[in-house]
């Protein structure tokens, strides 16, 4: 902020603000072009931030949804020439929190705890310094925004919507190319519900019925599935978008042909244009789950959507990185 006299600027140090810049304190490069951040906070904090080029053919053209979407694919596949930042697309996976307190138990993040809650600016700042380090032409280059990084961006509430503000209004990226993740904090999808600045939304479904989601998301106890839908129901729409759902496979757990017939039935008769997209889970130590079998991973997509229910896989990405979905636990020793 050059452009201000030094006495202001000391002036705004000293009223406690800070100006500058979040700083990426290592890179982990995968070999599939994926790149893990550890971003350094003001109080010495870390966060995890995550880039992922896109491929040409990651968009649906369907409007509905991120890039890194895909039909049918091996899990672990190996990367198209075209999946590099030559093509100028990528989404960034986006922290709120510093760990995470609402324990789910398949995820490494939970592992955290709860540290503190990002500010805004910590927030917008992971974007601006990814953004920064490829050299991205915000207007020009295609980036998505996924907030599903460490933290449940609804319990940060007030930080995470002004941090869209921010992203929206200051850096020119639309928030119809944003996607919020939750685990379902039903006063935050009320709140959402109500803003006029909206990124998509997803839902980490993750079970077709409270029984199942009660063992491995403990925060069911406390909020329904069918309150949930019910509050996602309140949710505007663009035209043609749908509300996301996500599931990750757990093997053993939540991924036989019984569970896709429940998972179907309830989507279906939810009142709601749902979209699935099927995680493969990424184990980490400690964790007492398996991977899915690839078959059951296949028949459980394929049940969706031959019973009408677009069903994506998500591809793992920077899983050598340890950048993969429910990996970003802090790994600097
Ligand atoms: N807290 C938010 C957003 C971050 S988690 C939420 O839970 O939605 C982003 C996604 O990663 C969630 O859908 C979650 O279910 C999934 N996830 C967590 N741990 C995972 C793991 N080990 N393997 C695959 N997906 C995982
Ligand atoms: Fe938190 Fe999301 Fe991990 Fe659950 S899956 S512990 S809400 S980061």
């Amino acid at each position: 902020m050059t452009a201000l006299p030094k006495s202001v600027r000391e002036l705004l140090r000293q009223s406690g603000f800070q100006v500058g810049m979040p700083r990426i304190a290592q890179a982990f490069v995968s070999t599939d072009g994926t790149e893990r951040y550890l971003v350094t906070c003001p109080d010495g904090e870390t966060v995890e931030t995550v880039w992922m080029p896109n491929g040409d053919d990651g968009e649906l053209g369907d409007g509905s949804d991120a890039a890194a979407d895909e039909e049918v694919k091996e899990p672990g596949a190996p990367r198209r020439a075209s999946e590099t930042w030559v093509s100028r697309r990528a989404t960034i996976c986006v922290s709120s929190q510093v760990g995470c307190a609402v324990n789910c138990q398949f995820c490494l993040t939970a592992k955290l705890g709860m540290k503190r809650n990002l500010t805004a600016g910590e927030i917008a700042g992971q974007v601006a310094a990814v953004l920064n380090r490829h050299q991205v032409r915000v207007g020009r280059d295609r980036i998505n925004l996924v907030f599903m990084g460490m933290g449940e961006p609804f319990l940060n509430y007030d930080n995470f919507m002004a941090a869209v503000h921010l992203l929206v209004e200051c850096m020119g990226i639309p928030e119809s190319r944003m996607t919020v993740s939750t685990s379902g904090i039903l006063p935050g999808i009320e709140r959402f519900a109500k803003e006029k600045l909206r990124p998509k939304l997803a839902l980490s479904l993750n079970a077709p019925n409270d029984g199942i989601r009660e063992n491995i998301m403990p925060i069911t106890r406390k909020w329904k599935i069918e309150d949930l839908l019910a509050a996602l129901r309140e949710v505007p729409l663009r035209p043609r978008e749908r509300m996301t759902f996500e599931y990750v496979l757990l093997g053993g757990v939540n991924d036989s042909l019984q569970n896709a017939r429940e998972l179907s039935a309830l989507l279906r008769n939810s009142g709601l244009p749902a979209k699935v997209n099927l995680i493969v889970w990424n184990p980490g130590p400690d964790i007492p789950y398996r991977m899915p079998k690839p078959e059951d991973v296949a028949a459980f997509q394929q049940h969706l959507i031959a019973s009408g229910v677009p069903a994506f896989l998500r591809r793992p990405r920077g899983r050598d990185i340890y950048a993969a979905c429910g990996q970003l636990k802090r790994t600097m020793e």
